[in-house]
């Protein structure tokens, strides 16, 4: 009992933003004409991309969504990923682009990144809307890091993970007064987690493969988000008395199973709230792509 009470469920949490998402889209789409539509462009025949695309084309569908797939192999010219790029900026039915990273070796990506028109950026991950990010008035948030503050409203909420609860209703924490420590300073996770967390009113600490004394910063965090990509990087002794603990780490071990940058077992002990690996952000990130794309729909459709 108190282990599942313990346990941020993300992909529970998934599934009623994919049931909320498609209940807004059934309601909308015959007063605005057409379905939200998601464009997705994967490159090469990386699996874990591969794998992550399917599930997203899946989910998409299921949220009643146009999905318009782009596979190409790992020798296409970035001018052809370009123009696949520009052909999606063109159709009108289009409302979100997603280009699956990483890109193959040769292959530009900040310039393909680049090259989405801002307003169909499903990912969060324009030049320009990173900039607006920081202002706090981006079209969109980077799908993980916004997963990531989800979760952490559904912790401060004090309300259950119900079949009842609509997430797009979910209150935003107000995490005033609380240290945050982030572990990695990716541009895809770390950097806009920042950025997040200050607009929740929290006090942000970020560290990174350079950081003197990780143990005795992150020990003093009320909510601690790992991004590293090393498994098992934080343990019991990393953890405050309490701290809601968020693993991003998504790390494949050499007999194939997925663990996250937390040693799950011993830090659940010493947490209020913890994400599994997997079922914690991963799915988070994959509803966000769905509630990005939903929101540039409405923007798009309503204009
Ligand atoms: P990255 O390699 O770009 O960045 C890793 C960051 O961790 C770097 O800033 C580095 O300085 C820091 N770091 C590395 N070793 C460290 C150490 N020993 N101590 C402190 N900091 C250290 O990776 P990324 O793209 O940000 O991804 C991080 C992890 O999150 C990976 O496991 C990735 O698979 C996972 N991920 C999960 C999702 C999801 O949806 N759950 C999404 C994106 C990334």
């Amino acid at each position: 009992m108190e282990i599942t009470e313990k346990i941020l469920d993300g992909k529970q949490l998934a599934a009623l933003f994919h049931r909320a998402i498609q209940n807004r889209v059934d309601k909308l789409s015959a007063e605005k004409g057409r379905p939200p539509g998601l464009a997705v462009i994967l490159v090469g025949d990386n699996p874990a991309s591969r794998a992550y695309v399917k599930t997203k084309g899946k989910v998409a569908k299921k949220c009643g969504f146009k999905t318009f797939d782009y596979n190409f192999p790992a020798g296409v010219s970035q001018q052809e990923l370009l123009s696949a790029i520009h052909e999606c900026n063109r159709t009108d039915e289009v409302d979100g682009i997603l280009l699956q990273l990483p890109l193959p070796e040769g292959l530009n990506s900040e310039e393909a990144l680049s090259a989405i028109n801002p307003s169909k950026d499903a990912d969060g991950l324009h030049p320009l809307n990173q900039g607006l990010l920081m202002r706090g008035k981006p079209p969109v948030y980077p799908c993980t890091p916004f997963g990531v503050m989800k979760l952490i409203d559904l912790a401060f909420s004090g309300v259950a993970l119900a079949p009842e609860l609509d997430p797009l209703e979910l209150k935003e924490a107000d995490l005033s007064g609380k240290h945050a420590v982030i572990v990695g300073r990716s541009i895809l996770v770390g950097k806009p987690q920042i950025f997040l967390l200050l607009e929740h009113n929290a006090t942000v600490s970020i560290a990174h493969s350079r950081t003197a004394n990780l143990k005795e910063l992150c020990s003093k965090a009320d909510i601690l988000i790992a991004a590293a990509g090393v498994p098992g990087l934080i343990g019991a002794e990393h953890i405050k008395q309490g701290a809601v603990v968020i693993d991003v780490g998504i790390n494949r071990l050499e007999d194939g199973t997925l663990t996250g940058d937390v040693d799950f077992e011993s830090a659940y002990l010493k947490a209020s709230k913890i994400t599994p690996v997997p079922g914690g952000v991963g799915p988070m990130t994959v509803a966000m792509l769905m509630h990005n794309t939903l929101s540039l729909w409405e923007r798009r459709v309503s204009s």
